[in-house]
């Protein structure tokens, strides 16, 4: 593993200082305005791609950027989307999808996930619900399908959790669907939808 360390300190010595008033004010504040929901995928960075500062986005990233449906059983994801909405007050929540999505691949193409079990549960479970409406199939085609129902389910998902719910009624919260190109640069915003009523 490259030493993180150095990163460390070429933050602290190259960046930090620069910015030095606005750790001094976050130090004590934590009033971000964005819920960005994004893939573990190492080649998506939601500051980056966003430009946005340290304070701004409250981030979850999962596997294929996958909301579970709102259930009973404890569950990290929904306590940190309860969490931004309910607590810190985010007024919009972006579902980010992404070219080359490797969970998405492996769905699209049927992959032997055998020797990762807890992927595979993760991918079937309820929250994969996309793979019921776009087109079957292999290649970039069928994963870039994929990838674009994907978001919109995961919408669909995040739109019945009860504070999501809350807040879109009350008309103080609003919802996008992004999909992220790696080798462009560029973001596509999926045609608004109407979660709360799928
Ligand atoms: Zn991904």
């Amino acid at each position: 593993m490259p030493d993180l360390m150095d990163g460390v300190a070429n933050f602290r010595r190259d960046v930090f200082p620069g910015k030095a008033g606005l750790f001094a004010r976050l130090a004590t504040h934590h009033r971000p305005a964005t819920l960005f929901i994004g893939c573990s995928d190492a080649r998506v960075v939601p500051e980056l791609i966003t430009q946005s500062e340290p304070g701004e986005l409250f981030v979850i990233r999962t596997a294929g950027n996958l909301v579970p449906a709102h259930g009973p059983a404890p569950d990290g994801v929904a306590a940190s989307i309860e969490y931004a909405v309910a607590v810190l007050g985010v007024t919009g929540i972006v579902v980010c999808g992404h070219s080359g999505c490797g969970a998405m691949t492996a769905l699209a193409e049927g992959h032997d996930l055998s020797a990762a079990p807890q992927v595979a549960a993760w991918l079937r479970g309820a929250h994969a619900a996309p793979s019921r409406t776009a087109p079957a199939g292999s290649g970039p085609a069928a994963v870039a399908a994929l990838v674009r129902a994907n978001v919109s389910a995961q919408l669909r998902n995040l739109a019945g959790h009860p504070s999501v719910a809350r807040a879109l009624a009350a008309r103080q919260l609003t919802l996008h669907g992004w999909v992220f190109d790696i080798a462009t640069g560029t973001v596509e915003r999926l045609e608004a939808s109407d979660p709360a009523g799928a």
